[in-house]
């Protein structure tokens, strides 16, 4: 089987009545990676493996709606399936905030805190980070899989970074579209539809899915100025959705 990408969640920021917060199930063979695990990804995951299949955890900032649900698996892992070493890539912030609500993630976890520019295989799946413009340290993701196709995601970012951070070569970019119109991304480090279009032009990305937008928001406007920028037909994340390689 091919590279595959599963949305977990894809509600920006907070979740809304329809849709957990960021999430991606990674797949290739025998690996399956969570990229981030926000409020409700947990139990949208489990539609799709079992919890032990997980391979590991890659997340890509300490905001709540990016890795809380981090919380339930470790949960899950020590006193359902005692299962222990779950390999978990993380900045520091989400090393110490998991401490502080699990009481204590080793042996359950494998930590590995994460820095801009790292690379680290798991199972079969490599992964580079890049640092982005947001708040606090955030790492987007690039995978890419030994048949040589790739995946970019950019977590939460404002314009100052740039997709092709993540190198050529991309053949499915999700990037962050948090506002439909560029007058709502006005001094936000989130980007708009437009921003995100472009940033995936520019990167040459073969294809294109806009995630994170903001509850409440039309889809069909995030979609209009996408496509604009971008030069071609993109898709708005949802859940359960599944994109293969
Ligand atoms: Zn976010
Ligand atoms: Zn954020």
């Amino acid at each position: 089987m091919g590279l595959t990408v599963t949305v977990l969640g894809c509600s920006g920021s907070y979740p809304s009545p329809d849709c957990a917060c960021s999430g991606y199930l990674v797949s290739h063979d025998t690996t399956h990676v969570a990229v981030d695990l926000g409020p409700g990804c947990l139990s949208n995951l489990q539609h799709h493996i079992e919890i032990p299949e997980l391979s590991g955890v890659v997340l890509s900032h300490a905001h709540p709606d990016h890795w809380v649900d981090l919380t339930g698996l470790y949960v899950a892992l020590a006193h359902r399936y005692e299962l222990e070493g779950l390999p978990v890539h993380g900045t520091r912030q989400n090393h110490e905030m998991a401490d502080l609500l699990s009481a204590g993630v080793h042996p359950v976890f494998d930590w590995h805190v994460t820095g801009d520019g790292d690379e680290f295989a798991i199972g079969s799946l490599r992964f580079r980070l890049s640092a982005t413009d947001h708040y606090i340290e955030t790492h987007a993701v690039r995978i890419d899989s030994p048949e040589g196709t790739s995946v970019a995601y950019s977590s939460d970012t404002g314009p100052a970074w740039e997709l092709s951070a993540l190198g050529a070569g991309i053949d499915l970019a999700l990037v962050e579209a948090t506002y439909g119109t560029d007058e709502e991304a006005v001094g936000i480090k989130h980007l708009s539809a437009a921003q995100a279009g472009e940033a995936a032009r520019a990167a040459g990305a073969r294809a294109l899915v806009l995630t994170h937008l903001w509850p409440g928001s039309d889809p069909a406007v995030h979609a209009r100025h996408g496509e604009a920028a971008y030069g071609a037909p993109v898709t708005i994340a949802t859940p359960h959705e599944r994109y293969t390689l």
